[in-house]
């Protein structure tokens, strides 16, 4: 089965073709980066005007990389939530019109399953159950996955995400956005033990996070050492890099401790902070001294994409739990989509 998917949720405009046996045959993106740059994050009405301005394009260079005509698609799947609501529209009225003109179903899917399940495109695939630790632009999970649908939350931030403490942090240090990429790579020439910065809730036993005074902590350090200005690139190299071990540090101790209470052996990653090199490398060498595995999508891949919502779908076939209908409501969407509302069950939004 041949499924044609479509992730709009934000600022990637995605589009995949991924066959139910095969994996991923074609993935096209447009990312909108460059464009919400000069104002220092999304702008939701700017997203969804590019959105439309590129899916149909994205769609044909799909199509053409996996040498397939439209009439060779069996399903249609796109993120149904959670996201900007314009965004959404925009993927979702494309793939509902292309599978009622196909007279083929539509899917909608949950961004974060398709984060989720992600992993399981790489080579080696990891088998259920494993440990999640999602660590994105909007969120920060350790979730227990213990099939397709059936996901526990074991932890989750109280305030900032991963991805948003990397991107706050480096706005603040004058490195644009999304800074996450920008600060790994100045942090790449800095020493991280230079400056003391905190662990927050690192020492208390649950698995929730927090990173909000991270940002406060650095911002203080900036002060310190007499503005941005008046600082020499080694302390803006070191500063960086103490910040990133301080997030890393966190993820990798919260990580641990996860597979520890459900004594899962296998962790996988997910999500666009997943890209670091820092996270990767430590998570490999404390899981490979404790004989536990770890797993991280392709580097392309942890980002937004559309293979991960075809995928998504894929998976959901395979496993039983998408049942083909046609297409219902052009607007059925959820901005708002907490994850325990797909428990295996169809991941269609209003069923
Ligand atoms: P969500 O999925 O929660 O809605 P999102 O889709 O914006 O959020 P992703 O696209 O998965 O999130 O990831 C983007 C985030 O990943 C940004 O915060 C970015 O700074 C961060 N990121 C990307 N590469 C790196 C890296 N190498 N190091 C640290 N952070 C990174
Ligand atoms: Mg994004
Ligand atoms: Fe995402």
């Amino acid at each position: 089965m041949i499924i044609l998917g479509f992730e709009s949720s934000c600022d990637e405009t995605g589009v995949a073709l991924v066959c139910t046996e095969r994996g991923v045959l074609a993935h096209t993106l447009h990312t909108q980066v460059a464009m919400h740059a000069a104002y220092g994050g999304v702008v939701p009405e700017l997203a969804s005007r590019d959105h439309v301005r590129r899916i149909i394009g994205l769609t044909r260079s799909a199509l053409t990389q996996a040498s397939l005509e439209l009439s060779d698609v069996d399903a249609v799947a796109y993120t149904a939530g959670p996201g900007l609501a314009g965004a959404l529209l925009v993927g979702a009225g494309v793939a509902q019109s292309i599978a009622w003109s196909l007279d083929k179903p539509a899917f909608g899917i949950h961004h974060l399953e398709g984060h989720l399940l992600s992993p399981r495109l790489a080579d080696p695939k990891p088998e259920f159950p494993f440990v999640a630790l999602l660590v994105s632009g909007g969120h920060t999970q350790l979730m227990l996955v213990k099939g397709v649908g059936d996901y526990e939350m074991l932890g989750e931030t109280l305030d900032d995400a991963a991805g948003e403490a990397f991107d706050k942090t480096a706005k603040l240090m004058g490195l644009g956005y999304p800074g996450g990429p920008a600060l790994a790579r100045l942090a790449e020439s800095g020493e991280p033990d230079r400056f003391d910065l905190p662990r927050p809730l690192l020492n208390r036993g649950g698995l929730d996070f927090s990173f909000s005074g991270l940002k406060t902590a650095v911002m203080q350090r900036v002060k310190g050492l007499g503005g941005l200005d008046a600082m020499p690139d080694k302390d803006k190299a070191d500063l960086a890099a103490a910040t990133q071990a301080a997030i890393v540090d966190v993820l990798v101790a919260k990580s641990l401790l996860a597979l520890r209470q459900t004594k899962a052996r296998r962790l996988v990653v997910a999500g666009g902070v997943g890209a670091n090199q820092r996270l990767r490398s430590r998570l490999l060498a404390e899981t490979s001294q404790r004989r536990l595995e770890v797993f991280f999508p392709p580097v392309a891949l942890c980002t937004d994409n559309g293979a991960m919502i075809a995928y998504a779908a894929a998976e959901r076939v395979n496993a039983g739990l998408l049942h083909a209908h046609g297409p219902s409501d052009l607007f059925d969407i959820k901005p708002r989509w907490p994850l325990d509302d797909i428990q295996a069950r169809p991941g269609v939004p209003g069923e």
